[in-house]
């Protein structure tokens, strides 16, 4: 046993200001979507400086990528392209419109979809491409839209990982077409379970609430009022996916203190790549994290020590992960079309997720980081 208490991966900040507002919104009695709701997507949409895109929060980050696969146009007989090396809750929002999941494979340098091996796999039958901003870095953006714009598919970014991250000076969903971003128990901020998507403007405003709510139509106004509207019209497939108030409170007590998470996030990742530079079997992010909201802090080391590694961490008490297996090797989507996935395949046995929270002990990381070398020194 170790002498120290134990380090897990993830560990999401609950001071007293989040207990207060989740107390505070009970209290006030109304449970259901109302003002808090509307206020946590207006504040969204001022921190992320989203202008007149429509921000609708969800129930969940896999609703938010659901939701903006549907209202890409995805379904039966469609295809998406996304990375194989991505969280199954992407895979599972294109196949739960029917659509069809095609992998393609991602580059070493920002661990995101790989564009060439994307414009290699669109066929006539492409509707969207969905990429991911790994551990908060941002993929080959760009290059991705270039090849969406060749093609008219639209680009659905899941930004779980990166709420607050920046691309060229700007925050990842304050541009580009579909944004989505989680908010659930381990992400940079949380509201216990949610999510939200960013639209690429107006015009999306009234779909995505229609997607979000059971396919109603009702004007802005009534949905967040306190009562419910009796004159409504059912318009299309929808889903239950709307976020109530007091995950709303919640959320909004965590984006007030966002800036916060971020840097001191930044500060470990910075001091993790410092303490771990000369160890010659692992690999550090090739970032000084400056644009980036850290969601992990990953490393990458050989594959044939990772089981020990992790084993060894966790004789010291310390927790790690695997973000993530290759899609591509589960049984659900075993069958999809794909590129070749060399570098998925390399990464997804390499990598591993060390303990990063929001305002870690400095003592902390040293801890881990001293670990992991004394594992490779031993
Ligand atoms: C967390 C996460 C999601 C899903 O979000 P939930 O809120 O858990 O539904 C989707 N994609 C990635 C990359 C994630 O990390």
């Amino acid at each position: 046993m170790s002498p120290h208490p134990p380090v897990p991966v993830f560990q999401p900040y609950l001071g007293e200001e989040v207990k207060k507002a989740a107390v505070d919104a009970l209290d006030d009695g109304w449970l259901g979507m109302g003002p808090l709701t509307a206020q946590f997507e207006q504040e969204i949409g001022a921190y992320l400086g989203a202008g007149d895109r429509p921000v609708v929060v969800t129930n969940s980050g896999t609703a938010a990528l659901h939701c903006a696969t549907a209202l890409a146009g995805a379904g039966p007989g469609d295809e998406v392209i996304c990375p194989s090396f991505q969280y199954a809750a992407g895979h599972q929002a294109i196949s739960a419109t029917g659509a069809d999941v095609v992998f393609c494979d991602i580059e070493e340098r920002t661990y995101g979809a790989d564009p060439e091996s994307v414009r290699a796999l669109i066929s006539p039958r492409t509707k969207a491409i969905m990429v991911v901003h790994y551990a908060g870095i941002i993929c080959d953006l760009d290059a991705i839209y270039d090849v969406a714009h060749e093609h008219g598919v639209r680009v659905i970014e899941d930004a779980a990982h990166a709420f607050g991250s920046r691309h060229r000076g700007r925050p990842i969903g304050s541009f580009g077409d579909l944004t989505c971003f989680s908010f659930g128990p381990v992400k940079v901020i949380t509201s216990l379970e949610g999510g939200a998507v960013v639209g690429h403007s107006p015009d999306d405003t009234q779909p995505l609430h229609e997607l979000r709510f059971i396919g109603i139509d009702s004007d802005t106004r009534t949905r967040y009022e306190r009562g419910r509207n009796w004159e409504y019209d059912v318009v299309r497939q929808g889903f239950r996916y709307h976020l109530s108030s007091i995950p709303a409170a919640i959320g909004l007590s965590q984006l007030a203190m966002v800036d916060g998470f971020i840097s001191s996030r930044q500060r470990s990742c910075r001091l993790y790549s410092e303490l771990l530079a000369d160890v010659r079997e692992v690999t550090v992010p090739e970032t000084d994290w400056a644009d980036v909201s850290p969601f992990i802090f990953f490393i990458r080391v050989p594959s044939d020590r990772r089981a020990d590694l992790v084993a060894h961490l966790k004789a010291q008490g310390i927790s790690s992960g695997v973000h993530w297996v290759g899609a591509h090797q589960l049984t659900y989507y075993k069958g999809c079309r794909r590129s070749e996935l060399p570098v998925t395949e390399r990464v997804a046995s390499e990598v591993l997720t060390l303990p990063l929270h929001s305002h870690m002990a400095d003592g902390l990381v040293e801890r881990v980081a001293g670990a992991v070398s004394g594992f490779f020194a031993g």
